[in-house]
C-alpha cells in the first residue's frame, strides 16, 4: 500500500491556555513516532492551505466569518469554555481542512491508496454553526463533501472512533442519507449524544460504550454496527474520524482500548474499503490526550494503513 502522510508546522502554532489537554505536544508526539524505522516508507507532504470556499460545503457563511472575527492579533480568544483561538489558528485550522481535501484528492487520483492527516485543531464536534470541544471547522464533513462535489461520487463513509461521539458530523449530516455516519464512543461523555436511537435519515449509527469497558465491547460494537453498516452502504470512499482518547491511558475517559484495538479496527475498515471502494481511505487525527497512548496508538493505525 501506499500511505501517504500530510502535515505542517503551522498546526503547532494553533495554540490553547496553559494546561490544556489538546495542545501542540500531541502532534510533536506523533511527528517523532512517525520519524522511526517502520515509517520511512510513508510519502510525506506538507498540507496545502484549504480553500476557504469548501468551509461553507459544512458551514454557513455568517459561521465562518464569526471564526475569522474571533481570532485575535495576540493571545488567546475563547470561543467557549473548551474551545480557543490564537492568532494562527484560522491558518492552521483552514490547512487541516486543505490538507483532508487533498488527501481525498490524492486517493482518488491514485496517488496514494490511503492517507494520514497529522493535523490540529480537530474537527469533529463543529457543528453547522457551533465551534465546541476544541474544534473550529468539522474538517471530516469538508472532505466528505469535497468528495461528493469534486470528484462525483454518490456514498462517503465516515468512521468515528474518537472517544468523544462526533456530535458536529452527525448535525451535518442529520437529514443526507449519502453520508454514512458510524460512531463508537463512551456515553455518558461530552458531548453528551450519540444514542442509538439517533438514527438520522437512517444513515446514522451510534455504537455507544459504557465507561469502563474495553476491547470486547469495541470490538462487539464494530462486528455488530459498524461494519455491517459499511457493507451495506457500499461507500466510494470511507473517511476515518480517528481520534485515540479511547485509549486506556489517555486522560478524558474511560475506555481501555490498547493499540492493538486500532491496528485491528484500521484493518476491518480496509478490508470493508478494498471491497466497496478501491481501498480509498483517509484519516484524520482527532483527540487523543495521552502523549504515549496518542504516539504509539498512531503507530499501530499508521502501520497497518502501511501494510494493508
Ligand atoms: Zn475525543
Amino acid at each position: 500500500m501506499t500511505t501517504r502522510l500530510y502535515s505542517h508546522p503551522i498546526f503547532l502554532e494553533h495554540l490553547t491556555p496553559s494546561g490544556h489537554p489538546e495542545r501542540p505536544d500531541r502532534l510533536r508526539a506523533v511527528a517523532r513516532i512517525l520519524e522511526e524505522e517502520p515509517f520511512l516508507a510513508l510519502d510525506r507532504v506538507e498540507a496545502p492551505m484549504g480553500d476557504e470556499a469548501t468551509l461553507l460545503y459544512a458551514h454557513p457563511e455568517s459561521f465562518v466569518e464569526m471564526i475569522r472575527d474571533a481570532v485575535p492579533e495576540d493571545g488567546l480568544r475563547a470561543i467557549d469554555g473548551d474551545t480557543t483561538v490564537s492568532p494562527k489558528s484560522w491558518q492552521a485550522a483552514l490547512t487541516a481542512v486543505g490538507a483532508a481535501n487533498a488527501a481525498v484528492d490524492d486517493v482518488f487520483a491514485g496517488k496514494a491508496d490511503n492517507v494520514f492527516v497529522a493535523a490540529r485543531p480537530p474537527g469533529h464536534h463543529a457543528e453547522k454553526t457551533t465551534a465546541m470541544g476544541f474544534c473550529l471547522f468539522n474538517t471530516a464533513a469538508i472532505a466528505a463533501r469535497h468528495a461528493q462535489k469534486k470528484h462525483g461520487v454518490e456514498r462517503v463513509a465516515i468512521v468515528d472512533w474518537d472517544v468523544h461521539h462526533g456530535n458536529g458530523t452527525q448535525d451535518i449530516f442529520w437529514d443526507d442519507p449519502s453520508v454514512l455516519f458510524c460512531s463508537t464512543h463512551q456515553m455518558p461523555l461530552f458531548p453528551g449524544t450519540g444514542a442509538k436511537t439517533e438514527v438520522g435519515a437512517g444513515n446514522i449509527v451510534n455504537a455507544p460504550l459504557s465507561p469502563r469497558t474495553g476491547s470486547d465491547l469495541f470490538r462487539d460494537a464494530f462486528r455488530s454496527r459498524v461494519l455491517p453498516a459499511l457493507d451495506n452502504f457500499k461507500p466510494d470512499l470511507v473517511i476515518i474520524s480517528a481520534g485515540f482518547d479511547a485509549h486506556h491511558r489517555d486522560p478524558l475517559a474511560e475506555i481501555n482500548l490498547t493499540e492493538e484495538d486500532f491496528d485491528w479496527a484500521t484493518g476491518q475498515i480496509m478490508d470493508r474499503a478494498a471491497t466497496h471502494a478501491n481501498h480509498r481511505v483517509v484519516s484524520l487525527l482527532e483527540g487523543g490526550y495521552d502523549l504515549q497512548g496518542l504516539a504509539f496508538s498512531v503507530a499501530a493505525h499508521v502501520k497497518r494503513l502501511m501494510k494493508g
